[in-house]
Order: C-alpha cells, then sequence, then structure tokens
C-alpha cells in the first residue's frame, strides 16, 4: 500500500516550498488510496523553534492537506515526533557498528576544520572517506583495545556510516530517472552524537522503514542524500522505498532558489501563514487575502501539469489527476502575480451571497450598514475587478464617501458645457420616474437623443461628478446604489 510522508523539521515558519512537497505527498496518497502521514523531525535540538510545529499543522489544515496520521491523530506508528523515538535510534547506531557499516570517530571539531580548511587552501574540498580515515581519530584507526578504552573513559564521539570504497551507485528516482553516483566522492557521514540524539540521516531511514514509507517524495535539496540513503537501507538489509525529488521552486527574476527576499523585495509571501518574531513579521499567504483553494492550485503546478492547458483545479481534481510521472525535472518558477491571477479566479467563482458576507465585514469596519441584497448586488458588480476580498472597498468606496476633490485625470473631462449640461441633466434626474439602472439608462439617452447631446458629453462630466475619477463601475448602476437624493447632491456639488 502507498504510504508517504511529510517530515518537517521544526526549525522555523514553513516555507511555501514546504508546503508543495506536503501537498504532491498528500496528492499522491490521496490518487493511489493510500496514507499521506506527518512526521516532525526535531532530533537537533540545536535548531528547535519554539511554535513551528503549532505552524506546520495550522497551515496544512488552512489549506485542506492534514495528514491522517501525526502527532495526536491515528498514531498506529508513533510516536510520530522523533525526539521522542529517540531510545530507539541507538540500537540501529548500534547494529551498523557490529554489523562494520559504522564506525566510532572520536575527532575533534577543531582538528576536522583544520582538515577542512587546509584542503580549501589547496583547492580541494574535505571529504571524510577512505582516503582519510585510516589516519584519523576514529576505531577504523584504532585498536579495538583503544577503541574501547576511549569509550569507557567517556570520550566524546559520533558514530560515522562507512561509505564503501570505490563503487558506482546507479539509483533510480521517479522524477529522474536512473542517477549514478561515485562513492568516493561521499562523505563518511555523522549518522549518531554522543549525546545521545542520531542526526536526520540516521532517523530519517530508520523511521521511514518502521513507518512502512513506500515512496518518499521531497525536496531535490535532498537528492544529494540519496546514496548515503540507499546505501543505510541496504546496510540494514531493508527494502528501501522509491524515491522521488521534487524540483526547486526558482526566483521569479533570475536564477536561484526562491528565497524569502525575494519576497521581501517584490511584496509577496513566501510562507502559507504570517510568522511573527522579535525581529519582525514575515506575511503569510492567508493574511494576504489568498484563499486556500488558489494556494492549493497555484502550488500544485510547480513543477506538475496534467498533460493540458488546464490551469484551474480543485483539490480534488487534482487528487485525481496527479501523478508523479508528469512531475518535471527542472526547476518551477515562481511567479506571483499569476498567484493573484489564481486568487482572482477563484473570487469571481464564488457565490455573490459568500462574497457579500466578506464585503458586509469591510463595511462594518467602516461603520457603513447595508442590505444584504444590497450587498450581494455590488460584490457581483466589482468582483471582476478585484484579486482580493480586500479590495472591494478600494472598489467601491465612491458609492459611500461622495467625492470632495477631483482627480487630476477626471478634471479634465469636465469642459465649458459640462456645467450646464449636469444641471440640465439635475433636473431631468429629479423627474425620474423611477431610480434603477435600465430604466435609467433608457431615460437619459432618449433625452440625450431628442436633445442632439452626445452621450459622452454627459457620462464624462456625470462620472466626474458621481465618483471623482474616471475609475467605477457602469454609471447607471451607480446612480442607482447611491440613488435619486444623493446622486443629485453629487451633481450638484460638481457644478459648484
Ligand atoms: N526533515 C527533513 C526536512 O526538513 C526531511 C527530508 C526528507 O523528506 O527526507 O526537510
Amino acid at each position: 500500500p502507498v504510504r508517504v510522508r511529510f517530515a518537517p523539521s521544526p526549525t522555523g515558519p514553513l516555507h511555501i516550498g514546504g508546503v508543495r512537497t506536503a501537498l504532491f505527498n498528500y496528492l499522491f496518497a490521496k490518487k493511489h488510496g493510500g496514507t499521506f502521514y506527518l512526521r516532525i523531525e526535531d532530533t537537533d535540538q540545536n535548531r528547535f523553534v519554539p511554535g513551528a510545529e503549532a505552524y506546520i499543522f495550522e497551515a496544512l489544515e488552512w489549506l485542506g492537506i492534514s495528514p491522517s496520521e501525526t502527532v495526536g491523530k491515528n498514531e498506529k506508528f508513533g510516536p510520530y515526533r522523533q525526539s521522542e523515538r529517540k531510545e530507539m535510534y541507538r540500537e540501529y547506531a548500534d547494529r551498523l557498528v557490529e554489523l562494520g557499516h559504522a564506525y566510532y570517530a572520536f575527532d575533534s571539531a577543531e582538528s576536522l576544520d583544520n582538515l577542512r580548511k587546509s584542503a580549501e587552501a589547496n583547492g580541494n574540498t574535505f571529504i571524510y572517506n577512505h582516503s582519510v580515515r585510516d589516519v584519523l581519530d576514529n576505531s577504523l584507526a584504532l585498536t579495538a583495545t583503544q577503541t574501547k578504552e576511549r569509550l569507557e573513559n567517556g570520550a566524546e564521539y559520533v558514530i560515522r556510516f562507512k561509505i564503501p570504497e570505490g563503487e558506482t551507485l546507479i539509483l533510480t528516482d521517479l522524477i529522474r530517472g536512473e542517477i549514478k553516483f561515485d562513492t568516493n566522492l561521499l562523505d563518511d557521514k555523522v549518522l549518531f552524537k554522543s549525546d545521545g540524539m542520531p542526526t536526520y540521516h540516521l532517523a530519517n531511514i530508520v523511521d521511514d522503514h518502521l513507518m512502512e514509507t513506500s515512496h518518499v517524495i521531497r525536496g531535490e535539496e535532498w537528492l544529494p542524500s540519496l546514496p548515503l540513503h540507499a546505501l543505510l537501507y541496504k546496510s540494514f538489509g531493508w527494502q528501501a522505498p522509491e524515491f522521488a525529488h521534487l524540483p526547486l521552486i526558482l526566483k521569479p527574476i533570475g536564477n536561484g532558489k526562491l528565497s524569502k527576499r525575494d519576497g521581501d523585495k517584490m511584496g509577496f509571501p513566501v510562507f502559507p501563514l504570517e510568522w511573527k518574531t522579535a525581529e519582525g513579521i514575515s506575511s503569510g499567504y492567508r493574511e494576504n487575502g489568498y484563499f486556500p483553494e488558489a494556494v492549493v492550485n497555484f502550488l500544485a503546478l510547480l513543477g506538475w501539469n496534467d498533460g493540458t492547458e488546464k490551469e484551474l483545479f480543485t483539490l480534488d481534481e487534482l487528487a485525481q489527476s496527479f501523478d508523479l510521472e508528469r512531475v518535471h525535472k527542472a526547476g518551477a518558477k515562481f511567479n506571483p502575480d499569476k498567484n493573484k491571477w489564481f486568487n482572482h479566479q477563484y473570487l469571481v467563482g464564488k457565490p455573490d451571497s459568500e462574497l457579500a458576507e466578506y464585503y458586509l465585514e469591510i463595511l462594518s469596519e467602516k461603520g457603513i450598514s447595508i442590505s444584504p441584497e444590497k450587498a450581494e448586488r455590488i460584490v457581483s458588480l466589482i468582483k471582476d475587478r478585484a484579486h482580493f476580498v480586500s479590495e472591494f472597498w478600494e472598489l467601491s468606496d465612491y458609492l459611500f464617501v461622495a467625492p470632495e476633490t477631483f482627480e487630476e485625470g477626471a478634471a479634465k473631462k469636465w469642459n465649458d458645457q459640462s456645467a450646464e449640461i449636469m444641471s440640465q441633466l439635475f433636473q431631468l434626474l429629479e423627474n425620474a420616474p423611477g431610480f434603477d439602472a435600465s430604466a435609467l439608462e433608457t431615460y437619459v439617452k432618449d433625452w440625450a437623443a431628442a436633445n442632439g447631446i452626445g452621450i459622452g458629453k454627459i457620462m464624462q462630466p456625470l462620472r466626474v461628478s458621481l465618483v471623482g475619477s474616471m475609475k467605477g463601475i457602469h454609471l447607471y448602476d451607480i446612480l442607482e446604489l447611491i440613488g435619486k437624493d444623493e446622486s443629485i447632491r453629487r451633481i450638484k456639488y460638481a457644478i459648484a
């Protein structure tokens, strides 16, 4: 059965790239009738950030892609927090030592740092592997008795994986196909530390095995870990899951990975939810007025499509059509303008009654109260121009607040005849038999035709009078919505 996981480390707010990883796992599980679970990888105590774990759950919940097994929920394979599984990793590290796949190393941080620096000075990278293992301070270079003594004396150590020498690993990634790795370029990575904590690599493999993970779907930044992980599975004698590494999410402009700085510079969020710390606030999609469906939709298309031109997908549709075969290898450019377009699509797709509720809330903050019917009518007229509900006010403020000044561009539309035409018009409006938009339209047009006045000569100064600028919805709708008295008042004000 398909069992996939999202395995974030709670070291800060979940980046949009992490959310995309969670989403693809969620979709893959749904598509194959499998399970999507979430494991908290918190073995690195130094990087622990309070609130980060709660943030992860809240973000997934907001997007509607919560895991079905995790901390506090369906704990079949629990605990789902690695810090609570601490004891069991030791046993696996020991097993690898016994099998000869891992060894103790006592090198101090300084001595490793020096080796690294002198290698760099010679234009090389220091790799802790067979080439230097024998001369460094570890159980492969020491005698068994020496090692034993060190351990008994409480020397600080780490357990390192013994990367085999001179092998070419041919591994399969479901997105990238076969990839070759030369083991001579791999480090003997640390698996376990004397503080009793496993590193990411050991804990991740042990848990993916124990939690019966069928597919590991994660970001491309983990691809370099693939050979080590494959070797770990082999050393334990376990069957490895299938692997799929998702393409990077790239900056909107230029090259390279999308970063928080790109968002700050260009004014778009890179986090699903707002994140507040003493240093400041990082803005979030939710707080910026994005609908969760829109975020899910644009994330799904970062590195995937269904093979057609289709761009709008509900979560259910995504779960139907998603598959790893259609995930691209190349990085996916993040496009903040397109993301707004997605939000607009979801906004106009919502029933006016729902949009009216948001609108009434905005109005009530301004101390304005109107009927739900009127709110629906207005949102139906303005929504085509809105990317976000929050724009409803600026798209309709003139319906509630009479202009006091006239924008420059609008003032230009007011010519010598305008005052005269407007004074005729308000008298006409005073006598209007009805004040609904379509009746008014016929009424004004008939009058204009009968008097040989071009309709443009009426409409432009009328818009100036009612709105104060050239923006706004259809003028007859404005007349109807603000009503006869207010319309006449505004026209008189403009004339004066
Ligand atoms: N804890 C790792 C992370 O923070 C998980 C990587 C993986 O999925 O293997 O992304």
